[in-house]
């Protein structure tokens, strides 16, 4: 009987945000006799590859292709203190699988906080043009690196839910090769992947885990390795109601993580109950993060709306921790979509200095 996984999240890195001068310090004091240098950003950051174990079944994995999203590398620490406490996990795990886990491949815009990288270029729509610096350091690497499956690691935004009313905490996706979204084996092995981690984890964190849109992008990784052959597992963390910082997600997607290479540890190219992917429930665009209800603005003739809100993130400079600006995504009639807070402005008073609320601007204005 296999012990469980005991969660518990690394002491070295309690923000979401994650200094990549940080992350590499640490890494070489701890793991230097498992890591090498896979080569460098634009701007001279080390990219850094990990590698556990020697087993049979070969994983690659890689974190912080959009430097915002900080629950994958997040993923990997933690794992890696959890078996610090429970070295019989790491070791049945790591005599079945080998992993290649690509730490922080966009250390330029996970500096600065940014999806893309020191040259604004989208390193996951990189694929055929192979513009950046980073992304042809992974391919290559992936394609030679004669494995049975990828991890694609990301994260979401918090708009989706599971059902128009549970956050998408986690989202999972078995990528299309073909605009018509052919069932292949390859994806088939990717979608037996899904269901095993899916049913891991529906008793502790049920209606919010969904499938991501199959919908093909003919540039992006995920697509393209599973074209290659390569069952490519894409991960997206997501909202988890007041949990900005996206501390309980960090550890679902961790509990996920695990599940995950277990899974691919047992089924080492198999196919079993892949049918069963079908059953999750599909990523909605359902949500914004503050919706302000029937706000009677300061206008010369009755004009009564709804104003949407999302929070933009930012990192300050010298900073250890992001902060939250509230940004006017929306103004009209927002009737079709929920706020994860609602504010019913009926009755009271709309205060700016200026008349209307601005799209895509910081919110000016203050209900009282
Ligand atoms: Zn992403």
């Amino acid at each position: 009987m296999t012990e469980k996984l005991s969660y518990r999240q690394n002491p070295n890195f309690p923000n979401r945000y994650i200094s990549p001068e940080k992350l590499f310090r640490y890494l070489q004091a701890n793991y230097s006799d498992c890591i090498s240098v896979l080569g460098t950003s634009f701007l001279e950051k080390p990219i850094y590859k990990m590698t556990l174990g020697n087993g049979p079944v070969r994983i690659v994995a890689w974190s912080q292709m959009h430097g915002n999203e900080s629950n994958a590398t997040h993923g990997l620490l933690d794992l890696l203190e959890i078996f610090r406490y429970q070295p019989e996990l790491r070791k049945e795990l790591f005599l079945k699988i080998s992993l290649d886990f690509v730490v922080m491949l966009n250390p330029d815009g996970a500096e600065k906080w940014t999806r893309r990288n020191a040259l604004d270029i989208d390193i996951n729509r990189d694929f055929l043009k192979l513009s950046s610096k980073e992304f042809p350091l992974l391919k290559n690497l992936v394609e030679t690196g004669n494995y049975g499956y990828a991890l694609n690691l990301h994260e979401q935004r918090t708009i989706f839910t599971t059902d128009g009313e549970n956050p998408a905490t986690l989202s999972f996706l078995a990528p299309s090769e073909d605009p018509e979204r052919t069932l292949t084996e390859t994806r088939k092995k990717t979608m037996a992947v899904i269901v095993r981690i899916y049913e891991a984890l529906q008793t502790q964190l049920p209606n919010q885990i969904a499938r991501y849109s199959d919908e093909f992008y003919p540039t992006s990784a995920g697509d393209n390795f599973t074209k290659f052959g390569l069952p490519c597992v894409l991960f997206e963390g997501g909202h988890y109601p007041n949990d900005y910082n996206r501390c309980k997600t960090r550890e679902y997607y961790t509990i996920a993580l695990y599940e995950g290479l277990k899974a691919m540890a047992a089924l080492g190219g198999a196919t079993d109950s892949w049918e069963k992917y079908s059953e999750i429930p599909q990523n909605r665009e359902s949500h914004y993060d503050i919706i302000y209800r029937n706000v009677r603005l300061n206008t010369s003739f009755d004009c009564v709306l709804d104003i949407a809100v999302q929070y933009r993130e930012e990192i300050p400079d010298g900073a250890d921790e992001i902060i939250f600006t509230p940004i006017v995504v929306e103004v009209g009639d927002v009737g079709k979509k929920k706020g994860w807070k609602e504010i019913d402005c009926t009755g009271k008073k709309f205060i700016s200095e200026k008349k209307f609320p601005k799209l895509d601007a910081e919110v000016n204005f203050r209900i009282e």
